[in-house]
């Protein structure tokens, strides 16, 4: 009974993963349990390790294990860009384009007022006054491309432009309906150049 039981938490606790239904879920566990146990001990570790240590960057709200994360204490970055992402996630696939040199700021959501979502919850009031510093001169809205995304970037260019803050939209190209962490680094390159 006990290993049964061990063997249905194991179980459980894969379907958390985004996409893994109850058949995938037993084959990850079989796997592990049947050919790679050093690899399942590894992956406990990181688990437990990475939830322990990794919090967020006071001032851009990414993962971080330190108070502020590698890119907002690197001084060389262009501190007249602000480019506002849905997601972590979002955020390394505009790194990894290598063509954006500014800041971040990561949302941790985007605006979904029938789950309770608000400005409040995604941090706008803290995006403006951090716009609202003397060096931003341009805030790069990189919301996905879904309805909840283009509803965020709508609301946050009204309440930046209110304040006479530049705001710009991530150019067309990046197909509807997309999360930016999926899309292409070729088009992600080409909607942050063509953003108006
Ligand atoms: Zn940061």
């Amino acid at each position: 009974m006990l290993a049964a039981s061990a063997l249905e938490n194991l179980i459980e606790a894969l379907k958390r993963l985004p996409g893994v239904g109850q058949k995938s879920a037993q084959r990850m566990a079989y796997h592990l349990l049947q050919h790679d146990r050093e690899g399942a001990r590894q992956m406990a570790k990181a688990l437990s390790t990475a939830t322990e240590s990794i919090g967020h960057c006071q001032r851009c709200h990414t993962f971080s294990e330190t108070e502020l994360c590698l890119i907002c204490s690197d001084g060389a970055r262009d501190a007249r860009l602000l480019c506002v992402v849905e997601t972590p996630a979002d955020q390394a696939a505009l790194e990894r384009t290598g063509s954006y040199r500014g800041y971040y700021f990561v949302l941790l959501g985007r605006l979904s007022p029938l789950d309770g979502i608000g400005a409040r919850e995604i941090g706008a009031e803290e995006l403006l006054a951090r716009a609202a510093q003397t060096e931003v001169e341009e805030v790069i809205l990189a919301s996905s491309f879904t309805a909840e995304g283009e509803a965020t970037a709508h609301v946050l260019a009204e309440a930046l432009r209110s304040r006479g803050i530049k705001a710009t939209r991530l150019a067309r190209g990046v197909p509807v309906g997309s999360e930016l962490e999926y899309v292409d680094l070729g088009t992600i390159a080409h909607a942050l150049s063509d953003r108006r």
